[in-house]
């Protein structure tokens, strides 16, 4: 018994595919969540990748009966709902699909957001002539029991739109997802020389800081499995990638092993980001945690699955 995560889509921004990212893949986020016993179905993030995973449905699922599942989007931005138009079971007469997801602007459905990728203007069905029952709920920091001794926990992150983080526990197993996401920072201006410095707003900036950056860290404690946003090394993220809403691999080791987290994977790949790249951070993070920390770090790629 137990629950596996299998990488259908691990890039950010924008599809990659080409001969530098043949080994950990050019689609951007969809993992599928399969549960024991009955290998029950839920699928994060609608990115790119989740065109191979509805193939495998088609074979996996589909003869089985039709397609009943559950979507849940950490936050629809483009890179995590582009797939959605070529999702296969979405065409398919008696398929049921619920999608999660939080909504940043109440004017703003999610429905709205999701389905109007198809439109004419984009895309050659429409969303009124899917055969698909598709039904949509905002989703929120909450708690859910989601059946069969499933639970699920969300929580906020740091990105420019609403983004949830996910904690799925399943027979004591615990994994976690950690991305988009970038650490609370300080909003002051906390450059004593310039005009409208207050030290007092600065300090309590700072302590607001700390204090999200702890919850996030309980909130993925102990975690058997956790994927991080890791986006940037350090020196890029200094070097004018704060505020993007990214984190960086240092912070994302550092803070994982803080929290006694087992296994970390590396995930939100740039789209610049080259195979023999990652294959050297790796090598290079691995070596720095080694004798230091007992956690097992790893790059999520395409293809791969990975027992929580
Ligand atoms: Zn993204
Ligand atoms: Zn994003």
């Amino acid at each position: 018994m137990g629950f596996r995560v299998t990488f259908w889509g691990v890039r950010g921004s924008i599809p990659c595919p080409g001969p530098n990212t043949v080994k950990y893949g050019g689609n951007t986020a969809c993992l599928e969540l399969r549960f024991d016993p009955d290998d029950r179905l839920i699928i994060l993030d609608a990115g790119s990748g989740i065109r191979e995973l509805a193939m495998s449905i088609m074979k996996r699922d589909l003869p089985r009966g039709p397609v009943k599942t559950k979507l849940f989007l950490t936050h629809t931005h483009w890179d995590h709902i582009m797939g959605f138009p070529f999702f296969t079971p979405i065409f398919i007469p008696n398929t049921e699909l619920e999608i999660y997801g939080p909504v940043t602007y109440e004017e703003d459905t999610l429905d709205k957001i999701v389905g109007d990728q198809l439109r004419y203007r984009y895309f050659p069905v429409r969303l009124e002539e899917l055969r698909a029952k598709i039904d949509y709920y905002h989703l929120k920091e909450s708690d859910k029991d989601l059946g069969g001794g499933i639970h699920l926990r969300t929580k906020y992150l740091n990105h420019p739109i609403l983004v949830l983080g996910y904690r799925f526990e399943f027979e004591g197993k615990v994994f976690c997802t950690m991305y988009d996401h970038e650490p609370f920072r300080n909003v002051f201006d906390a450059d004593p020389s310039s005009q409208g410095y207050d030290a007092a707003a600065v300090q309590e900036g700072e302590i607001a800081a700390q204090e999200e950056n702890q919850k996030v860290l309980e909130f993925f404690r102990g975690a058997d499995l956790l994927l991080h946003d890791t986006q940037y090394t350090h020196a890029e993220y200094l070097k004018g990638k704060t505020g993007w809403g990214h984190s960086s691999f240092e912070w994302a080791i550092n803070n994982a092993h803080r929290a006694g987290v087992k296994h970390l994977v590396l995930f939100h790949h740039d789209p610049e980001r080259k195979d023999a790249e990652l294959d050297a951070l790796l090598e290079k993070y691995r070596a720095a945690v080694k004798g230091k920390s007992r956690m097992r770090v790893s790059v999520a790629q395409e293809g791969k699955t990975i027992e929580v």
